[in-house]
């Protein structure tokens, strides 16, 4: 924990040496999915970016509290206060019940993230699930004189807020800007401003998701639920908040408010978002044709892809970028991040095969070679998570195993065993990429094996003189592709 990890804050819009609140611990908080639709790339890449966070973290030593939340009520289409719940359009549309739409698409998020090598984060909280913390917010609100009631809904108060706040402070919007630029919206009149946002909406009579309140039959603000719970679990402060930059206003800068509001100080040490995610140059969008969910990747299915891809290549495709860079996806720089891929896990593999060409130490270059490449990958990790220089120094470890398999430059078994752990280390522990080859190569050695008994067994059947076996077991394994040679201590086979 000596390490001086770096984390670029986009409140400050600058570096800043991580330092928690409490000496081991973290607390980690990031908005989650709002669950009524296929998980797709704009999912994929905040959760990996934040799991390489947590793993890292927890690399370094932190006991970490990750919480995710799932976003099950209250986020309206066109994320603005008007209009239907997103997930109750859904239930309507597909004639499901809301929570049956929920259910289905967070088991397709759950499977997609599983396949992605995602960690579960530690809690996982249903705004659903919390609805009294979410009044008990409002009313605090509304005591400390931030939000109005009008008309059975609950606004907060922007314009009295920023008399004595500042709103704005994430995004660097300012008030004057965004009172010229809002219009008014239907249905918005209950506002005393346009810029203010919902607490708390009066359900219409048609709307399905509605609880009990004070003020009416009604649910949720969409901001007002990450407030709530991150609060609940992590504490009035915490450490780090994420999520992706199209989050950055107007839900988190509304997160902020809701917290200084309510508390009198900003909650989050460190907001940290990651860059969004193009398709082709373009941004993905459903009128774009060019909406690819997760699924549509791992499977090739989508008219776009040429091919499909694995998601450890889409894993490690985002994790070629940093994290505050866009990413953007083609078939072309897919298919590069495939090869790639398969070139530094084959490598790693020759790992386990390779004898040691010299005694430690006599090779002047190589020891000390690999173990900078242990400090240039804690160094990368440091500078506010360089992902893309980590992988640079992996490759330039393949390099030099490669060179030793070719006998070119040698290692000794220290030096195998530092290689071996730095691929353990940055590869698959911080970077969390699974050694699919190495699945493969287990495949493959379990399938020798069973040739080979089959083989055994049809020696045994000729020691028996039970030709009739004998024949049938070589006559169909030849019909399958496969040239059999009797040799003098027994066989051999190839396909
Ligand atoms: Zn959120």
């Amino acid at each position: 924990m000596d390490a001086k990890l770096l984390i670029h804050n986009t409140l400050t819009r600058k570096k800043e040496v991580f330092k928690p609140l409490q000496e081991n611990r973290v607390g980690m908080y990031v908005c989650g999915p709002t669950v009524y639709g296929e998980p797709h790339l704009g999912h994929a890449r905040p959760a990996i970016t934040f799991d390489v966070l947590f793993r890292y973290l927890t690399h370094l030593g932190y006991k970490v509290r990750y919480v995710r939340n799932i976003t099950d009520v209250g986020h309206l289409v066109n994320d603005a206060d008007s209009g239907e719940d997103k997930i109750a359009q859904k239930a309507k549309l597909d004639n499901l019940e809301p929570m049956e739409v929920v259910q289905y698409y967070l088991n397709s998020y759950h499977k997609a993230m599983e396949s992605l090598n995602v960690l579960p984060p530690s809690i996982e909280p249903h705004a659903s699930g919390h609805i009294i913390e979410q009044i008990k917010l409002v009313q605090d609100i509304l005591d400390k004189g931030f939000a109005y009631e009008s008309e059975g809904s609950v606004y907060f108060d922007v314009l009295k807020y920023n008399k004595q706040h500042n709103y704005g402070v994430l995004s660097g919007r300012n008030i004057e800007d965004m009172l010229s630029t809002t219009r008014e919206l239907d249905g918005q009149d209950e506002k005393r401003n346009p810029v203010d946002f919902a607490l708390w909406k009066k359900a219409s009579p048609e709307h399905i998701m509605r609880w009990n309140s004070p003020w009416s039959d009604g649910f949720p603000g969409w901001h007002l639920e990450c407030t709530a719970m991150s609060k609940k679990y992590l504490g009035e402060e915490f450490d780090i908040h994420g999520g992706g930059m199209d989050l950055i206003f107007p839900h988190h800068e509304c997160e902020i408010a809701q917290s200084v509001a309510s508390t009198g100080h900003e909650g989050v040490r460190y907001w940290m978002h990651n860059n969004m995610v193009t398709v082709n140059g373009q941004k993905m969008g459903k009128s774009l044709g060019n909406f690819i969910n997760l699924a549509q990747f791992f499977e090739g299915t989508h008219e776009l892809l040429t091919q499909s891809y694995s998601p450890m290549t889409i894993r490690f495709f985002i994790l070629q970028a940093h994290y505050r860079s866009t990413v953007d996806f083609s078939n072309e720089a897919l298919q590069a991040s495939e090869k790639g891929l398969s070139r530094l896990l084959e490598t790693c593999n020759r790992l386990n095969t390779l004898k040691p060409s010299g005694i430690a130490g006599s090779n002047p270059q190589s020891p000390a070679d690999i173990q900078s490449l242990f400090a240039k990958c804690e160094e990368a990790m440091n500078d506010d998570l360089n992902t893309p220089i980590v992988i640079a120094n992996l490759f330039e470890a393949a390099r030099i195993i490669n060179s030793a398999v070719a006998g070119t430059e040698s290692l000794s078994e220290e030096d195998i065993k530092s290689l071996k752990d730095l691929f353990n280390t940055y590869l698959f522990d911080v970077l969390g990429i699974k050694n699919e080859s190495k699945a493969d190569n287990a495949s493959a050695v379990a399938f020798g094996k069973a040739i080979d008994l089959l083989l055994n067994l049809r020696m045994q059947a000729k020691q028996n003189k039970d030709w009739a076996t004998s024949d049938k077991i070589r006559n169909e394994l030849t019909a399958l592709g496969f040239e059999i040679k009797d040799t003098k201590d027994g066989f051999e086979w190839k396909i």
